[in-house]
């Protein structure tokens, strides 16, 4: 069955109510087998298009994921990265800004980190966060030692939603383009996911208090989602709501749409010239 992305593309001015995402698809694999058959190929031919664009050295691409807790960005990002040349990718995780950071404006910690021309570029949370934690939490907004006018701003979230659609166009325009996943988990799905973490001694670590603090402002969360999805996915840098309560599937779903990202640049291995060519000929003669 063939993985289409439009249907879980979010179109640019869409209103979104994430009720009416499903969490969950019908499988696009039968077996466990086929899973990993799918899976391989889509990495394998993610592979031959990173290796191009590594090759030509003109575009990057950067791909954002954005969850609820337990949702699966990091097994996403593993499993969809794993056949990746590690030269061409780099992963970056943004948790709670640090004092340097939160000294400059929003955007500042995230640019340090966007990938070069020819690479892969992958942020495990992003300056999303900054109209999603930021916003469901007042204080942190409090700590980031805005001038009064800023604060007072009554349009403060739409404005951040155009300085970021605006800065996801000048990246555009300079050749990044920008794919960006909501992994959409039901609140049922994250307290199995939570209860077994608590119950596999291998998992504990990965539980922490505040992921039950947060899990009880779902609802909080899930407004910031909808508004944050709606304000800010473009024709440019679209955002995609994956159904993350399987997440074989969307493991599938999120490695077909990066590949066809990446086939939209139509790109091949650079031509040599003639001349070039004839170059080539001579030094192998001599290597022989
Ligand atoms: P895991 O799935 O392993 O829990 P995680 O991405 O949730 O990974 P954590 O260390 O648990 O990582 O959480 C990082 C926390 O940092 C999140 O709660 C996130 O909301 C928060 N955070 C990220 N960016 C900001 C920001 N700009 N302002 C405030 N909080 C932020
Ligand atoms: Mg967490």
């Amino acid at each position: 069955m063939k993985i289409e992305p439009k249907k879980f593309r979010v179109s640019e001015n869409e209103k979104v109510r994430l009720k009416q995402w499903p969490t969950r698809v019908k499988p696009f694999y039968k077996t466990d087998g086929q899973y990993k058959k799918v899976l391989a190929e889509h990495i394998k031919e993610l592979s031959r298009q990173q290796g191009m664009l590594y090759a030509n050295n003109r575009y990057a691409l950067l791909l954002i994921f954005q969850a609820m807790d337990a949702a699966g960005k990091d097994g996403a990002i593993k499993h969809v990265m794993s056949g990746i040349n590690p030269q061409g990718c780099q992963v970056f995780s943004f948790k709670h800004p640090g004092a340097e950071e939160l000294a400059h404006d929003f955007l500042w910690r995230t640019a340090r980190c966007l990938p070069e021309r020819g690479r892969i570029g992958i942020f495990n949370r992003s300056y999303y966060e900054e109209v999603l934690v930021v916003r469901v939490h007042p204080e942190f907004l409090d700590a980031e030692g805005l001038p009064a006018e800023c604060l007072n701003d009554k349009k403060l979230w739409e404005h951040r939603y155009r300085s970021i659609t605006e800065y996801e166009r000048h990246l555009h325009r300079n050749g990044t383009r920008i794919v960006k996943f909501f992994l959409h988990l039901s609140r049922e799905e994250q307290r199995r996911r939570f209860l077994a973490r608590i119950n596999d001694l291998e998992k504990n670590w990965k539980f922490s208090q505040t992921d039950l603090t947060e899990r009880n402002l779902w609802k909080e969360y899930q407004a910031a989602y909808e508004e944050c999805l709606a304000g800010t996915s473009t024709d440019y840098a679209p955002w995609y709501i994956v159904p993350a309560d399987d997440k074989e599937n969307a493991r599938l779903i999120i490695s077909q749409i990066v590949l066809d990202t990446l086939k939209d640049l139509k790109m091949s291995y650079p031509e040599v010239s003639e001349d070039r060519r004839k170059e080539l000929l001579a030094i192998r003669k001599e290597l022989k």
